[in-house]
């Protein structure tokens, strides 16, 4: 599989870094996910601008022009074998020769990498533990710095389940590496960008559908872990797994009735219309 490192095309065996890169030292740095569906990279403006929102927020230059970026792009989904495939980027601070918190000056060229993998399909609903949000205060950067997230899906991971949504103050923040939405009611409801999560390009996808098609009333706002436990449906959503609904929360099955524990009416046939806004082609 192809690397791009610093300017440079590597393998996998053979790209390395420097142990003085600020992305290894502190976290010093921000990333994107981005899909390509049946080859075409999707919501690549959405990333791209959120990539630009994190660097600014950490107060980084861009380190590559669209075009440059693009031409990577290129040159990874042409290495690889996979219909559905995630580019994943990152830029830290770079690596000067010290170790220090401040920032190093202007002339310390910023660590670049971009790879590629498979996406593979996602097989049955998610599972979901509640645990609290141990994040800090400006969740909405895409920084590298990921030890609450990975603790918190851990803890999902050694239950059995396959996300672990964030509560703070009694408040749905999102999942740990996922936005969450609620249908109640008949609305779907989903958390407001804000500081305290990440805005995934997804989430604003889909909202863009929705509001657009009119397929349903939906209201950003937060909901109490009582009112997710209480929701008709609930799924989540990443650039990686589209709609994924959540059939178990802290182990009591979501919904009544005949969709007790399995993928909501509302929730298929959202999904049913974000696929076909990812294969236009298909649709058309
Ligand atoms: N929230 C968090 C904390 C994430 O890490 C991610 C993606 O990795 C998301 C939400 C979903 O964002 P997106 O739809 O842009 O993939």
């Amino acid at each position: 599989r192809p690397v791009y490192l610093n300017g440079e095309w590597c393998d996998t065996e053979t790209a390395r870094v420097s142990v003085f890169d600020r992305g290894y030292l502190f976290g010093d740095g921000v990333y994107e996910v981005i899909p390509a569906f049946a080859g075409r990279l999707f919501g690549l403006d959405e990333h791209m601008a959120r990539l630009s929102r994190s660097l600014e927020a950490i107060g980084m230059a861009e380190p590559l022009g669209r075009d440059e970026w693009q031409a990577i792009f290129d040159r990874l989904l042409a290495g690889i074998d996979a219909p559905d495939a995630a580019i994943y980027l990152q830029v830290t601070r770079g690596a000067p020769a010290k170790r220090d918190h401040a920032w190093p000056g202007n002339d310390v060229p910023a660590g670049v990498m971009a790879t590629v993998s498979p996406i593979g399909s996602i097989a049955g609903g998610a599972r979901v533990i509640t645990c609290p949000d141990a994040r800090w205060a400006r969740c909405d950067i895409k920084s590298i710095n990921l030890l609450p997230n990975t603790m918190a899906r851990q803890q999902a991971a050694e239950q059995g389940c396959d996300e672990a949504v964030l509560v703070r103050d009694g408040l749905v923040m999102e999942g740990a590496a996922t936005n969450l939405f609620a249908v109640i009611g008949g609305r779907l409801v989903t958390a407001p960008t804000g500081p305290r999560l990440l805005a995934g390009i997804t989430r604003g996808l889909l909202l863009d559908l929705v509001h657009r098609e009119q397929l349903i009333e939906a209201e950003e706002s937060f909901i109490t872990v009582s009112a997710l436990r209480e929701a008709d449906e609930v799924f989540l959503t990443s650039s990686t797994k589209d709609l994924w609904p959540v059939v178990e929360i802290d182990g009591e099955p979501v919904g009544s009735g005949a969709h007790a524990g399995r993928a909501g009416p509302i929730t298929r046939r959202l999904d049913h219309h974000f696929q076909a806004l990812k294969h236009p082609q298909r649709s058309s």
